[in-house]
């Protein structure tokens, strides 16, 4: 055995379970849910000094557990996604296989988003939240309005042309993920039809890949001081406990509709989907993605999540890398089922709120162009409150509508961003069931 095999004698060594430190997997989701609460202690109760410089240093301090935890998650971003995504096509064998999964991901995505749409403008319409609103309208978010497409012909467009980058590399720096996928999806289709020749280039890739994930499976254990870290800064900025609980209560309703949507839409559409379709026992499953459904909820961003999720879904769940591999990068990128509902319940509280009756039609039409903002926000903070932009404009109302809900806006994020992942791990279950193993594909399951 290598020196370096021998440092680190098996994959449990770093992780949970039977290998040399023997953690209970208990141990760092609960970590994480104590730095979860730590956060808000610390924010909501130092958030209106926050700026004081006489607790500067702290401040500092809490905030640069959060900033390189997160710099850590996003820096694995690009090189996770393009050796995924060649494994996982590389992985699948035969490329008919590749096409069948490749099909089975996408009617997963579009159907659950829409279903978590749906949710949402049921909900929306039956509490009606905007009855209840208080003019506590922020100002006119004029540099959202112009941020994005206005039109789903502009969104559609701009989706389809970010998906053929000119410049890898630049697609790399810009975060331009979906054009690092199909990039990568194509590299994977050639290397597939190369047969033997390509095994050399394959053997690398696989082996960055395992490299990457064991990375995460070590990064994770930083998560608990990365969380508390960014929540309290979150909460800090925002003016701490008795600020955010004012502008919380201020918007109620609209809070509670967004929160049981996801609710529902998390507990009772996906999980349903889960056990029936991707017959998978709900409470194993649901355990093992705790870690990445929490740093989904601390960072607020799918993208920054995704190594997590990977890992929660391979070594957790042991969903077959083929599948994991295409879906997670891919879905982090387009399925967003918590941020569709989002704003489609914001478009129709918006309405409510100014008194504006919507008909059957727009309804609809919020239905799809909810779904196509959802596929077009980036998979960052806040990235939904942008592209809600489309769906306003598609019924007719005006951006500044936007400046109600900014306030709390950051809060609902975190939720839907846990939502979004949760949908994605489904997927990847759901995906391996539909397309089993080849045994004739390149092994990739040594992780
Ligand atoms: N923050 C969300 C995510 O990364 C996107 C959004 O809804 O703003 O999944």
């Amino acid at each position: 055995m290598s020196p370096v095999g021998s440092a680190i004698r098996s994959d449990s060594d770093l992780g949970y379970g039977g290998g040399r430190m023997r953690i209970k997997p208990w141990v760092l989701p609960a970590a994480m849910l104590t730095g979860a609460l730590l956060g808000l202690l610390i924010g909501a109760s130092l958030g209106e000094r926050w700026a004081d410089p006489s607790v500067e240093p702290f401040v500092l301090f809490v905030r640069m557990l959060g900033v390189v935890f997160l710099s850590a998650l996003k820096a694995l971003i690009v090189p996770l996604v393009v050796t995924s995504i060649v494994v996982g096509v590389t992985g699948m064998g035969d490329l008919r296989r590749v096409g069948k999964a490749a099909s089975a991901t996408v009617v997963y995505f579009m159907t659950t988003t829409f279903l978590a749409v749906v949710t949402g403008i049921v909900l929306v319409s039956l509490i009606n939240p905007g009855s209840h609103a208080v003019g506590n309208a922020a100002a006119a978010p004029v540099e959202l309005a112009k941020a994005v497409a206005q039109t789903p012909a502009r969104a559609i467009y701009d989706v389809i042309t970010s998906m053929f980058p000119s410049n890898i590399i630049a697609a790399a720096a810009d975060s331009n993920i979906l054009g690092l996928i199909v990039f990568s999806v194509t590299i994977g289709i050639v290397l597939s039809l190369m047969g033997p020749a390509a095994k050399p280039l394959n053997d690398v890739i696989v082996a960055a890949n395992d490299a990457l994930l064991k990375l995460v499976r070590f990064l994770v254990w930083f998560a608990p001081l990365g969380i508390l870290g960014l929540v309290a800064d979150r909460i800090g900025k925002a003016g701490g406990g008795a600020v955010v609980w004012q502008e919380l209560a201020g918007l109620g309703w609209y809070a509670a509709t967004v929160m049981l949507g996801l609710l529902v839409h998390a507990f009772i559409n996906l999980s349903a989907l889960l056990v029936f379709i991707g017959r998978r026992r709900w409470w194993p499953y649901a355990r093992g993605m705790v870690d990445a459904l929490l740093t989904a909820f601390g960072t607020a961003s799918s993208a920054a999540t995704m190594a997590v999720t990977l890992q929660c879904v391979v070594e957790n769940n042991k969903v077959a890398r083929r599948a994991a591999d295409l879906v997670i990068p891919l879905g982090t990128t387009v399925n967003m089922d918590g941020t569709a509902l989002y704003e489609a319940v914001a478009v129709i509280f918006i309405a409510q709120s100014m008194g504006i009756e919507l008909s059957f039609a727009q309804h609809l039409l919020i239905a799809v162009t909810a779904t196509l903002a959802a596929v077009g926000a980036a998979a960052i903070p806040e990235a939904g409150l942008v592209t809600m932009v489309l769906v306003l404009g598609a019924v007719g109302l005006p951006a500044e509508g936007i400046g109600l809900l900014l306030s709390i806006d950051w809060i609902l994020d975190r939720f839907r961003t846990t939502v979004n992942v949760w949908g994605d791990s489904i997927g990847a279950a759901i995906v391996d069931r539909m397309v089993p193993a080849d045994d004739a594909a390149v092994p990739t399951n040594r992780y």
